[in-house]
This record gives structure tokens, sequence and C-alpha cells, in this order.
């Protein structure tokens, strides 16, 4: 790795901060295109956040991603935020003006997880209804970036129903439509797209509770969860003959704009990438 005095720094910030593939992905880039630079993971305690993130400019820092559970904190701070991150209420990247230090926050996950979908399935997400199940802070990204690519119906699914409303009302699209959790499963009906965004898969054995007797054959259904890459959810489906889509290609290709933006080169996703950050 070639880092000299002038090397550009970027980095991660969140708290716990080990787990996170992004100091990986991005150092791998970064060798890979011989550029003078570095990314590090920054864990900070809740109550420094605010004065660590000010001080990130003034200490070099070309930008940083902002991982759980300061999305929204960062969103708050920045100097001035994209439109995309204001329809999401969060910031997961942000770039530090050199000569000001001033902050520009944006969220790359709905790209992310757009195109996650679009390298596989060209036009999948205008096909026909997608469910979403979920309707934390990932859930308002993929509502968002389905809403901005003209999803025509999007069936927002959520234990806690009142969250679901609210995405619907903030992202102000009428092919939202909410439906309640005693209807998840039947949600499923003629939908071309099924979308995991709940956190249920994570752990060993943890499985979300939907029948998938009405799931189209045809239909895709893909889970954002890529820490098991093959969550119960994405097994189940792929068992009975649906095609799947695991969520480490939405991490990956989330990262694609952060790196361009900070490291001016746009860095390549493909298999090589994918068998790397699998091995790590
Ligand atoms: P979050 O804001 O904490 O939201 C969690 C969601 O899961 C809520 O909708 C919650 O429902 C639901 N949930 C939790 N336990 C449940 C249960 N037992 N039964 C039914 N629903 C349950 O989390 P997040 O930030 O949206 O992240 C969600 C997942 O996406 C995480 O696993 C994260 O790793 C993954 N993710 C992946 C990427 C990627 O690049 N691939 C990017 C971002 C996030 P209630 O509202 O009812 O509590």
């Amino acid at each position: 790795m070639k880092i000299s005095g002038k090397a550009k720094i970027a980095g991660v910030i969140g708290n716990p901060i080990d787990h996170s593939l992004s100091p990986k992905l991005h150092n791998y880039w970064l060798e890979k295109y011989e550029i003078d630079g570095a990314y590090i993971p920054i864990s900070v305690e809740k109550e420094n956040f605010s004065e660590v993130f000010k001080a990130l400019p003034k200490m070099g820092f070309i930008g940083v991603n902002i991982t759980v559970p300061y999305k929204v904190d960062a969103y708050n701070m920045v100097d001035e935020v994209s439109k995309t991150a204001k329809k999401i209420g969060a910031v997961n990247m942000v770039i530090f003006d050199k000569k000001t230090g001033a902050s520009y926050g944006t969220n790359t996950d709905a790209y992310g997880f757009l195109l996650n979908i679009e390298k596989k399935y060209e036009g999948l997400t205008q096909k026909g209804p997608v469910v979403v199940y979920g309707a934390g802070g990932a859930a308002r990204a993929v509502c968002a970036g389905l809403v901005e690519a003209n999803a025509p119906e999007i069936r927002l699914v959520n234990r806690t129903q009142e969250k679901a409303l609210m995405i619907k009302d903030e992202l102000n699209s009428d092919n939202i439509k909410v439906e309640s959790w005693a209807k998840r499963s039947f949600a499923l009906k003629n939908a071309k797209l099924v979308v995991n965004t709940t956190s249920v898969g994570m752990k060993k054995g943890e499985e979300l509770p939907i029948d998938f007797t009405d799931l189209a054959p045809d239909a895709v259904v893909t889970d954002i969860i890529y820490n098991p890459l093959k969550t119960k959810f994405i097994r189940r489906a792929g068992a009975r003959g649906n095609r799947t889509i695991d969520g480490l290609g939405m991490l990956l290709y989330q990262a694609q704009p952060a790196f361009k933006a900070w490291f001016d080169k746009q860095p390549e996703v493909n298999d090589e990438l994918r068998n790397y950050i699998l091995k790590s």
C-alpha cells in the first residue's frame, strides 16, 4: 500500500465499527488503483460524535462514511445535504471541502440497492408490484430508491405499521401502499420483486415468518442482509425455484460513488472483489 505524507485520508465512523467491511473494501480499491491514500475505521462514543466529526476536516480527512448509529446525527450536522439524503433523512457519506472544511452529506444506500438489482435483472423494479418488508433506516433508503426508479407499486409491510405509514408520508408517493403485518404473506400476490430490509435473519436460525404459498415462481427475492450471505429467507425462496439476490452487492455498489468522489476514480465491482470480501 502506498501512503505518503500527501496521502488522501478517508474513513468510516460508527459504533461498533469492528464488523464494518468498508475499510477492507476501500483499501482494496486504493491498492488496486495504486492511489496514495488510506481508509480507516473510527469508533466513536455517542457523546464524542459531534466533536470528532467537526475535527475531521481539520485533521485532513477528505470525507467519511457514516454508519450505525450516526446516520441521522450526521444528517443534522452537515453544512449541505443532497436531495436524496433529504428524502431518506439520513447521511451515509460525507465530503469535506479541502479549503473551507465545509461538509456535504449524501446517501448512497438507495443507489447501491437499485444497482444490485438492476445489474442482474434490468428493468425489474418497473415490471410489477414490489413487496418491502421492514420500515427501519434501510427500508427508507430502499423505498426512496424504488420511488425514484418509478416502481409502479411498493407494498410496504412492517411489524410496527406506524413506521411504514411515516415512510409513505415522508416520501409522499401514491405508489407506496402500506399493508398490515397480519397480511404480510398475502401481500406477495403477483409481486415481481420481494425485499427483506428487516434485521431478521442476521442471527443464526432466525427467520422472517412469511408464507411463500402466494409467491409467483417468476418473482425475484432479495435480502439486504449480507452477513450471513444466504439468509434463511433467501434460501427458502431459492429452494422453491425463485431467483434470489444477496445483500453483498448493495454494500459494494453503495461504496462506489464515495470512492469516486474522494479519490477521483470510478472503482469496479466484480466477482474478484466479491470473493475477496467474502474471504475476509
Ligand atoms: P433498523 O432501523 O433497526 O430497522 C429494523 C427493522 O427490522 C424494523 O423494520 C423492525 O420492525 C424490523 N424487525 C426487527 N426485528 C423484527 C422481528 N422480530 N419481526 C419483524 N420485524 C422485525 O435497521 P436498518 O438500519 O434498517 O437495517 C436493517 C438491516 O439491513 C440490517 O440487517 C442491516 O445490516 C442491513 N443493511 C444492509 C445494507 C447493505 O448495504 N446491504 C445497508 C443497510 C442496512 P419494527 O419497526 O416493528 O421494530
